[in-house]
């Protein structure tokens, strides 16, 4: 077998007890003579892994009781959409914070559904740093304000959530969620497409205060609405099954890890020894974010000269550093470090760095 060491962005690395569970419980599973993808998603076997994954999450992140965990479909790319439709409307405004490629793609995507307002941006700056919270321009109306704690493309994370008073806040997770312990109760909604640090793609997990969602919106199907979905358990159709059962399992394996307060120690001593790496390159590697706004997930780097780009990436894979190409909204190289990725790849990757440094700088 060749496992290596995976950097994707995602859909990106799972931790590999995970994997060898589900491969030994891929043919049978928890006696039902069947595969956890071949039976149905209201028998009593699967409703009890469902609701074991709620319960653990909820322990993992310590959900209020107030707060709905749903387990849904679309990617988040869909709830950009689904959210306004959900929780605004039309006639009403949202303000955005605009920190990188995702949550612009948020603003365009709701657009249709709500007054959509960009409140800041850091566009300016080429997503190299959060606004100042002190220019922030929310309005007071607003449904609910929308940031993106961790900006996949360009590196840019929220080391703590912003204050924007009684307005809910919404977070797009994606990258981020499970990484370290969050204040739920901050938040109106938080949510996440599970391809990084929860599961497989194809499945979103969406936490939303109750009272966001008091009834089904009348214009909308019902599919679409989180009131009815909550009311039926995620379950108003056939949710992705073996996605939520391998989401089920990462928690477990979270909770065997010591939980978010242990991922979070770890998840640091690995964005620092990175971060580290890059600027102690003497400039042969260079990450342009602002240092107080770098993420822990993900590292998008440069070389000195692009055309070491093609030997950097070339190498590294041989070495056995998978999927380092940058987005090429920003060029260069991208190390998504997620939980999965033990301290031994970053170690891997920051030698393999200086190695490839002395012998090209
Ligand atoms: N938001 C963020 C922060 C992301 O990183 C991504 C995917 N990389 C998305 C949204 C879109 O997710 P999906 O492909 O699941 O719609």
């Amino acid at each position: 077998m060749s496992r290596t060491f995976n950097f994707s962005a995602g859909p990106a690395a799972l931790p590999e007890p995970v994997l060898l569970q589900a491969q030994r419980e891929l043919l049978e599973w928890s006696g039902e003579r069947a595969s956890v993808m071949e039976v149905s998603h209201r028998g009593a076997a699967f409703v009890a892994a469902a609701e074991e994954a709620e319960r653990d999450l909820r322990d993992l992140l310590s959900v209020p009781s107030n707060y709905k965990v749903l387990f849904l479909q679309g990617g988040a790319t869909q709830h950009f959409a689904q959210i306004p439709m959900n929780i605004a409307g039309v006639d009403r405004v949202a303000d955005y914070i605009v920190t990188g490629a995702w949550g612009q793609k948020a603003v365009a995507e709701g657009k249709p559904y709500v007054r959509a307002q960009v409140a800041a941006t850091s566009e300016a700056g080429n997503f190299t740093s959060i606004p100042a919270r002190s220019e922030w321009q929310l309005s007071a109306e607003a449904a609910y304000v929308h940031y993106t704690p961790n900006e996949t493309i360009h590196g840019v994370e929220f080391h703590q959530a912003p204050e924007v008073g009684d307005v809910p806040l919404v977070g797009d997770f994606s990258s981020t969620l499970l990484s370290r312990p969050i204040d739920v109760a901050h938040h109106g909604i938080i949510y996440a497409g599970a391809q990084k640090n929860i599961g497989p793609s194809g499945l979103v997990v969406l936490i939303v205060r109750e009272d966001l969602i008091p009834t089904p919106p009348s214009n909308i199907a019902k599919v679409l609405s989180y009131a009815a979905q909550a009311k039926d358990g995620s379950m108003l159709n056939t949710p992705p099954t073996f996605s939520w059962y391998l989401a089920g399992l990462v928690f477990k394996w979270l909770k065997e890890q010591g939980g978010l307060g242990a991922m979070a120690e770890r998840n640091r001593a690995k964005a620092e020894l990175l971060y580290s790496t890059i600027d102690g390159s003497g400039g042969f590697y260079r990450n342009p974010v602002e240092v107080s706004s770098r993420s822990w997930m993900n590292v998008p780097f440069t070389l000195v000269d692009e055309a070491l780009d093609k030997p950097f990436l070339k190498e590294s894979e041989a070495a056995g550093l998978l999927a380092l190409k940058g987005h090429r909204a920003v060029g260069g190289m991208r190390a998504s470090i997620y939980n999965a990725m033990p301290i031994e790849g970053v170690r891997a990757l920051t030698d393999f760095m200086a190695d490839f440094a002395k012998r090209h700088g």
